[in-house]
């Protein structure tokens, strides 16, 4: 066991993961989480909000040694079911043949992370403390037991803030000097809604892939869970001609899904029950720099770099900085004085850039999938990656089935999104998508690019 310590703030995905890591490394860790002990109060796994975990998720997870077990319950999404508003379905596959992202449960990841940490005998975790406050003149940060309403400080030369997007951490950086920071809301909300099983236990819709309703500013979509429900989240916008106000009583909501989502409808037979249980809530994106203090405080995950769910990217990007965090620790010779900085340094420009495209890809969700120009540019993107494997891989494809860092996949959005404006202008390209000219465009925009 090493003579060394960290405080981690937050049990969520990220702190948990993050625990785990430590404790390989022999590190006296504590975590420190605001909310009740999930075990304890009987979660059992089967509940169905669930997340898109892709390659860097997975990559993670392997190193934290739980892939096998969280496999055994992950549903495979090989790609998006669309659903028009005739109720026709479309399936788009998401990359080549055996790629997927896939579906589990935030609440099973999250147990099976805090029972690996915890049969670590070198880790402890505090249930019911919320961080109030860190001293960051000297190494102190002081919680309050939320049971008892007792204040403690704990002196500690080593904190990793994963308190999320709200980080209390993070409040106390941004008050010092030349601390950057953007917070940014969405206009739209969201609400989860559910699907329930068949009695036989049985999906109502087929759960190999995401299901979309993409219906131009507003958008339903849905992910399988193991127990033969899925979750569905509705994406609306908060205020305007169509939006959350204007659904004020059950008439309201049932109008507005049988006008926009009618073959959802007979699928969710406790839709009103839901949409007024459960509540709309905001999706903020968070920016910041530096994430870390003196080489001895480091804000990672949501805390870090809050981004909107549409590229299902967020505890894939906090997973993947626990990757990096850890191997910049072996090349820095375990120094962290040296590793936090460069690594806040560094990841910095890869957390603003799935941001960024988290951001492109709403619009790409709810306006574009069901486009046919869209849709032509994706069939051409496919071709172009099946001749050319080496020269073009699609940024859908990059940023889920690759750890490619993200700010390289946010520049090869900005120059694919160029190479197909010339593309998409070639005459007659809907009948010659797979032709000479189409290649053409491509290896001149490949010559440029590699200038
Ligand atoms: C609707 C929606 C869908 C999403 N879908 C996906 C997806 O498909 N794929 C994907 O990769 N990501 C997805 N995400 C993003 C993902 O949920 C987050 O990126 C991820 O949960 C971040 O993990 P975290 O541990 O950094 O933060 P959190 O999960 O927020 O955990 C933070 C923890 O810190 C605790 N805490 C907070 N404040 C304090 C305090 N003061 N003291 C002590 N503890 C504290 C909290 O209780 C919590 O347990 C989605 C997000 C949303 C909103």
């Amino acid at each position: 066991m090493k003579n060394e310590s960290a405080i981690i703030v937050g049990a969520g995905l990220v702190g948990s993961l993050w625990a785990v890591f430590l404790a390989r490394r022999g590190y006296t860790v504590k975590v420190f989480e605001r909310r009740s002990d999930m075990r304890a109060a009987g979660y059992t796994g089967g509940k169905s909000i669930n997340l898109a975990m892709s390659e860097r998720g997975w990559k993670a997870i392997e190193q934290a040694g739980i892939r096998d077990k969280i496999e055994k319950v992950a549903i495979p999404m090989p790609g998006r079911m669309m659903h028009n508003i005739a109720g026709e379905l479309t399936f788009q596959p998401y990359g080549k043949e055996g790629e997927a992202i896939y579906s589990v449960s935030r609440g099973g990841l999250n147990l099976e992370l805090l029972n690996i940490a915890d049969s670590f005998p070198n880790v402890e975790f505090f249930f019911d403390h919320r961080c109030v406050e860190v001293d960051l003149n000297n190494p102190v940060i002081t919680f309050e037991d939320m049971k008892t309403g007792e204040v403690k400080s704990l002196e500690s030369p080593l904190i990793f803030a994963a308190d999320g997007a709200f980080s209390a951490v993070r409040h106390t950086l941004q008050r010092t000097d030349r601390f950057n920071y953007r917070q940014f809301y969405l206009d739209h909300g969201y609400k989860e809604l559910t699907i329930p099983p068949f009695e036989n236990g049985s999906h109502r819709m087929h759960p190999g892939a995401l299901h979309i309703w993409p219906r131009g500013n507003h958008m339903v979509i849905a992910l399988p869970n193991a127990d033969g429900s899925f979750t569905c989240t509705l994406f609306l916008p908060f205020e305007g001609e169509v939006s959350f106000e204007k659904l004020k009583n059950d008439a309201d909501v049932l109008a507005f899904f049988q006008k926009y989502y009618a073959d959802a409808v007979p699928l969710m037979p406790t839709l009103l029950r839901d949409f007024w249980a459960n509540p709309t809530a905001s999706l903020v994106t968070v920016n910041c720099a530096p994430w870390q203090w003196q080489g001895r405080i480091l804000l990672l995950g949501d805390a870090a770099h809050a981004i909107v769910p549409f590229y299902g990217q967020g505890m894939n990007a906090g997973f993947e900085d626990c990757t990096i965090l850890d191997a910049m620790l072996d090349e820095m010779g375990g120094d962290w004085s040296k590793t936090i900085p460069e690594f806040a340094k560094s990841r910095v420009k890869d957390g603003n850039a799935i941001a960024e495209l988290a951001q492109r890809n709403f619009v790409e969700m709810r306006d574009l999938v069901s486009d046919p120009k869209f849709l032509l540019r994706k069939k051409i993107a496919a071709d172009l990656h099946a001749k050319f494997p080496q020269e073009f891989l699609p940024v859908y494809s990059m940023v889920t089935f690759s750890n490619t860092p993200y700010h390289i996949a946010l520049q090869e959005d900005d120059a694919q999104n160029e190479l197909f404006r010339e593309i998409l202008n070639l005459e007659q390209v809907e009948s010659a998508w797979n032709g000479t000219a189409v290649e053409q465009v491509f290896r001149h925009w490949l010559s440029r690019k590699t200038k």
